[in-house]
């Protein structure tokens, strides 16, 4: 369904004005991963959207479900994407990976869901996951973000991408996510807001400048990143700091060998 080794912007939607008026969809990121489908925080609408989509998206194909943290923009379809990848449940298989709280007392996954994969790996600091040979995921440290919130770094043979999901800026994000040839970063406010547990474009391209991968990409776009045209804002990041930066867009493939 994907290119070997690609990265899907199934929805670039950032927390809740956007994603309650869809003004960008909120389907998530899916992963080719030397074959393995992964599929990251399916927000509201996300299974139809996949199903929708050009070329379309075969949830029994997916292999495994991150759940960086219980919020309802990242994690509203994970039940029915778990039914879909399962056949509703009949053809037992893949996984779940997701982080203590959004398993425990007010799940994002139903345990009726949960028993249809058949592993469900919780998230936790400093902890690496086998997702195939050649494939392994790692989640270094807890973002700051009101709820248990893990981002993640894959790491192929020949590449290394990570995903900085939703969090407030600390300085450890910078180490914690070294060493990448692709960066994702969740940048969804324009400008840095009190008690907004959420990063802004200027935090953006810090973490560029300090990491300095070989691309990056910017998603999980909130409203006023929306009003202040997210590829002129990337364009500028690009100029600034050398980084090829791109504003990623809903239904947008990045195939990983071109870097
Ligand atoms: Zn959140």
């Amino acid at each position: 369904m994907l290119p070997r080794n690609s990265l899907y912007f199934l929805g670039t939607a950032g927390a809740r004005h956007v994603v309650y008026s869809q003004l960008r969809r909120s389907g998530g990121l899916l992963w080719n991963l030397n074959g393995f489908y992964l599929w990251v925080d399916p927000g509201p609408g996300a299974l139809v959207r996949a199903l929708e989509n050009t070329p379309s998206i075969a949830p029994a194909g997916v292999d495994a479900l991150y759940l960086s943290h219980n919020h309802l923009d990242h994690t509203c379809d994970a039940n029915v994407v778990i039914e879909a990848m399962t056949n509703g449940g009949d053809n037992k298989r893949g996984s779940l990976l997701a982080p203590a709280d959004a398993l425990g007392n007010e799940p994002a996954v139903s345990s009726y869901t949960r028993a249809f994969v058949n592993s469900v790996e919780t998230l936790g600091v400093g902890k690496s996951f086998s997702l195939a040979s050649n494939v392994s995921l790692h989640t270094p440290l807890a973002h700051h973000h009101g709820v248990e919130t893990y981002g993640y770094r894959i790491h192929l043979p020949n590449i290394k991408v990570a995903h900085i999901v939703d969090t407030l800026w600390m300085d450890s994000l910078c180490d914690a996510y070294a060493g990448v040839d692709v960066l994702i970063i969740n940048t969804t406010l324009l400008d840095a807001r009190l008690n907004v547990l959420h990063l802004s474009i200027k935090d953006a391209e810090r973490l560029i400048v300090t990491i300095r991968p070989r691309i990056a990409f910017l998603t999980h776009l909130g409203k006023k990143m929306l009003e202040a045209d997210p590829m002129k804002l990337a364009k500028q990041l690009t100029e600034k700091t050398g980084v090829t930066t791109i504003a990623a867009q809903d239904g947008m493939l990045f195939d990983l060998s071109q870097i």
